[in-house]
């Protein structure tokens, strides 16, 4: 076992994001999945890297939009009863989280990450060779009320002053213009620029994968939940039998808690579920479109039009609802000619989460030579490369490029 060697544990965009930057810097590198990379949440989200998205999900102050959450009227964020109970103290401090002084300060440190998100995900595309999955052309928000259109575009102007996010504002007339297979006449919407569209985003994760193999990493199926200390080493099961390393980077996207609490750690984590369904013939749209009504993305993605659902609280692993995406179905359907469902069920996934909003990067407290690198939440598909190096600068010895104490693990 050499010095320099790591097994990431992981194979979803962040996995494979910091995989690929440690052989950059001369590791000896095994990825462990229990599946194929980029077949869970990095497969199923709403295909975007999220330039825009420098304002991270706050938790609503706003006492009718959490009534209308409670009583479940707002198809958006909905929950299960019975995880209620389970999430009462991650939610609580990520209300608290949520508040203006605290939140200001959350968006500085969520904002130095995002807007790397495009610059790290560009060489990685290039050597991939996935421009082919790439349209570079933004996504548009739909604004449905004329009362909302004046408030949403000053907030727009105000990203691009603080943070130099480019937007357009169209009116009603020049959303139809560009949207033509819109079929409600809303108030506009505002055209985020920036964001690329990734057609297909578990083949992204797949291609960046074959990269890290090509140039030496190694791939192999295991269980990392079987991860445990053998000396002053790390040592996991694999298909391949045992592999042992000096250093064990934890990428278990939403399942990395149960990893973490076996190994003695007590993180707030939690999930924010989503699906998605893909619907044929094609909508043909020019850019995807959020619609605030349903709280869903509608995207011409590569097999179909693939309408992903907001945040549905529940246990991870419990039984699926089809409440969310009938919601947004319904809506896709008076918006567009939304054709048949490609998939006889929908997909289900989990974002995984942290009371603060912000990932976790770096090295665990009580363990030497173990490394987190997970709960990027509702854009993990986004800041997997962005993350993935800063944790790879740090386990380098590096000095990182971008300040990592945000994000440290031992804030929790
Ligand atoms: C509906 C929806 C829409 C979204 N839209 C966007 C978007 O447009 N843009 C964006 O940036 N983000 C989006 N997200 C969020 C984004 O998808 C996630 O943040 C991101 O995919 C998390 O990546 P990850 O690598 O941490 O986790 P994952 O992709 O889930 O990877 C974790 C990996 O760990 C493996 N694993 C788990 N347990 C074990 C085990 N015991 N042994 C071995 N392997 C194991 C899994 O097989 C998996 O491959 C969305 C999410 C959802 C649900």
């Amino acid at each position: 076992m050499a010095g320099r060697s790591v097994l990431v544990l992981g194979g979803g965009m962040c996995g494979v994001g910091v995989a690929w930057h440690l052989l950059q810097r001369g590791f000896e590198v095994t990825l462990v999945d229990r599946r194929g990379p980029g077949e869970e949440t990095s497969y199923g989200n709403a295909c975007l890297i999220q330039r825009e998205c420098v304002e991270p999900h706050e938790f609503p102050h706003d006492i009718r939009m959490l009534a209308r959450i409670g009583l479940g009227r707002d198809n958006s964020a909905t929950y299960h009863w019975d995880a209620m109970p389970g999430l009462v103290r991650p939610l609580a401090r990520y209300w608290l989280n949520s508040r203006p002084g605290r939140y200001r300060s959350i968006v500085r440190s969520y904002e130095a990450l995002i807007r790397h998100c495009l610059s790290e995900h560009a060489p990685m595309i290039e050597a991939a060779g996935a421009e082919d999955l790439l349209a570079r052309v933004g996504f548009k928000q739909l604004i449905p009320t004329e009362a909302d259109f004046d408030a949403q575009t000053t907030s727009a102007r105000r990203l691009q002053r603080e943070f130099g996010v480019n937007s357009v504002a169209l009116d009603a007339d020049a959303l139809a213009a560009s949207e033509p297979a819109l079929r409600v006449r809303m108030a506009g919407a505002i055209h985020w620029t920036d964001p690329w569209l990734v057609r297909d985003p578990g083949e992204l994760v797949k291609r960046y994968a074959a990269l890290f193999e090509r140039e030496g990493g190694k791939i192999v199926q295991g269980d990392a939940m079987t991860l445990a200390r053998k000396g002053s080493s790390w040592t996991v099961g694999t298909d391949a039998g045992s592999i042992d390393a000096s250093s064990a980077v934890i990428a278990l996207g939403p399942w990395s808690d149960q990893l973490m609490t076996k190994l003695g750690y007590d993180y707030p984590l939690f999930i924010k579920r989503g699906y998605h369904l893909h619907y044929k013939p094609d909508v043909r749209l020019n850019t995807p479109v959020m619609d605030p009504v349903a709280g869903m993305v509608v995207v011409p993605a590569k097999r179909g039009t693939r309408v992903t659902t907001g945040a549905e609280f529940a246990k991870l692993g419990a039984a699926p609802s089809p409440r969310q995406l009938v919601g947004a179905e319904a809506r896709a359907r008076e918006l567009f000619d939304l054709g048949r469902a490609v998939e006889d069920a929908p997909w289900l996934g989990n974002r995984p989460c942290t009371p603060d909003m912000l990932p976790v990067v770096g090295a665990a407290a009580s363990h030497p030579g173990l490394w987190l690198h997970f709960g990027h939440a509702h854009q993990g598909f986004t800041l997997g490369p962005a993350t993935g190096r800063l944790l790879a600068e740090m386990m380098n010895g590096e000095t990182p490029y971008i300040d990592p104490h945000p994000y440290t693990p031992s804030r929790f």
